[in-house]
């Protein structure tokens, strides 16, 4: 189930997140806890709600995950950089997923899954998307600053297209060494870029 804080409650829509979580658990299987939701201020309540006060954040960072608990700015500062709040909450919720379920699952393809496995609202296409060129690069090479969500987004789509969204997950799931990997790895990205 899905816990929201007292602030949360008043501007996240609890039943979009449940069904979301509904979604994410027949995909990945049934989380050890609930997931909790919480609102902060600023990113340094956001860190200390997570207990990762000592971890760096860059600045553009609005919300964040860490052992099951969600945290991501008010509506006020979402909406100043363009961010939907359930959007945001169900993107974190994937993360929270992805992060129980598979070991050591490289970060474009946790951005990627978070990125395919959220309904996005019109209108509210990612402005990072829009500055980086049409160019793909294998996205093993990529961080957050060079185009990772773009490319990692397009990449699990088309993994999703082939192969199926239940298959990906279960193969997910096993995958022990994802860069040497036959469906993840280096050189079968390279063959879909
Ligand atoms: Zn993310």
């Amino acid at each position: 189930m899905v816990q929201l804080d007292f602030k949360a409650q008043r501007i996240v829509d609890a039943k979009q997140m449940n069904i979301q979580f509904d979604m994410l658990c027949k995909l990945f299987g049934q989380p050890k806890e609930d997931i909790y939701i919480y609102i902060c201020r600023s990113q340094y309540e956001l860190k200390k709600r997570l207990h990762i006060v000592n971890v760096l954040l860059p600045d553009w960072v609005v919300g964040a995950n860490h052992n099951g608990k969600i945290a991501i700015l008010n509506k006020k500062q979402l909406d100043a950089r363009g961010f939907h709040i359930n959007t945001l909450c169900a993107h974190e919720m994937v993360h929270v997923f992805v992060n129980q379920f598979v070991a050591n699952c490289p970060l474009w393809l946790n951005e990627g899954l978070a990125q395919n496995l959220v309904p996005e609202p019109k209108n509210t296409a990612n402005a990072r998307e829009q500055i980086i060129s049409q160019k793909l690069l294998n996205p093993y090479k990529l961080s957050y600053d060079s185009g990772l969500y773009y490319v990692s987004k397009i990449i699990v789509g088309k993994l999703f297209k082939i192969y199926g969204k239940t298959q990906i997950v279960t193969l997910l799931k096993k995958c022990t060494d994802f860069e040497d990997n036959n469906i993840f790895g280096y050189t079968a990205i390279e063959a879909l870029l």
